[in-house]
């Protein structure tokens, strides 16, 4: 299907007349070019790159802290966006930086801080250390399953596997589990795969805004709350110490409201002294005062135009479980 321009024009109108001054908020995790995406989810640089085409298209793109100020001034212009990308991948350095740059738009980053310091994250690390593993090795044995290492198929399946296996356990425990690992998988020492400190100033000079996604991206309902309030904390702190600037946006690890945070973790959160923080629940967002502490996003899957417009105007999309 071709769209024209009078097209554009009618969606901008039908979508403001639809959502008045709602808020829509598309999230992303991984984007690597085609051939390269060892993780889900994640979008090749094409899909991505067509994405951002048409959000330019429909929307006015912020990020999440001038959208919340222009809200709370009454002045939120119509169709407003904003992209938010979790975790801190050097994927965002490498692939989504420079096409938001490219496209002229901006975003909102979400760090998990550990990955600053240890270079990766504990997913990233389960993978490396499966994929990685010694060649002659044809198959890993962990908490009694047995996964074949034949092929790198295998091997991807093996670490996706390990992955949900370990998702909802604590952070102790996890980091325990992931240790034991590494010495069966017997790897080599884990690579630099995170954005890095230069990188974030970098982006933020360019007008990207970077929020808080805890330090070790716990699930926050699983940990006592002093473990709970420590990991908002800290990851404020670490990331305001490298932009020295006021960090004013968090992202709740995984992010189900009921699920994996609570009313708890909101409180905690405003308490830390953020003051919007996103959830991963589906929807668009209609009063940003009343939900500024638990906005929902949407995940708008690699699909056709009309299907993608049509996901952001009904404010579902599809929304993968992802943290
Ligand atoms: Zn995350």
């Amino acid at each position: 299907m071709i769209f024209t321009y009078p097209f554009f024009q009618f969606f901008r109108q039908l979508h403001q007349w639809l959502s008045g001054n709602r808020l829509t908020i598309l999230t992303y995790h991984r984007v690597a070019p085609e051939g390269q995406v060892t993780f889900q989810p994640a979008l090749t640089t094409e899909q991505f790159e067509q994405q951002l085409i048409w959000i330019k298209r429909y929307f006015t793109v912020l990020t999440l802290a001038q959208a919340g100020q222009l809200a709370a001034q009454g002045t939120l212009p119509a169709n407003a966006a904003v992209i938010s990308i979790d975790d801190g991948y050097s994927d965002c350095y490498e692939h989504i930086y420079p096409l938001l740059l490219k496209h002229n738009l901006t975003a909102s980053f979400f760090i998990t801080t550990a990955g600053l310091a240890e270079g990766q994250l504990w997913e990233e690390s389960i993978a490396q250390a499966v994929i990685d593993a010694r060649l002659a090795r044809t198959e890993l044995v962990f908490r009694n399953q047995s996964y074949p290492l034949q092929t790198y198929q295998q091997r991807l399946h093996c670490s996706q596997q390990v992955i949900e296996t370990l998702k909802y356990l604590p952070l102790a425990e996890r980091q325990t589990e992931l240790k034991q690992l590494w010495q069966l998988a017997d790897a080599p020492s884990a690579a630099q795969q995170f954005l890095t400190q230069a990188q974030i100033r970098e982006m933020a000079l360019q007008g990207m805004e970077f929020g808080a996604h805890t330090v070790n991206h716990p699930i926050l309902a699983l940990e006592q709350d002093d473990v709970a309030l420590a990991e908002i904390v800290q990851s404020k702190q670490q990331l305001e110490e490298i932009l020295q600037q006021q960090v004013v946006s968090f992202a709740y690890p995984n992010g189900q409201y009921g699920r994996d945070f609570s009313d708890r973790h909101q409180a905690m959160v405003a308490a830390a002294g953020f003051h919007y923080a996103v959830s991963t629940n589906a929807g668009s967002n209609s009063d940003l005062k009343q939900q500024a502490l638990c906005l929902c996003r949407i995940s708008p899957w690699p699909t056709s135009e009309g299907r993608f417009l049509y996901s952001l105007l009904n404010g579902s999309g599809k929304h993968y479980d992802a943290s």
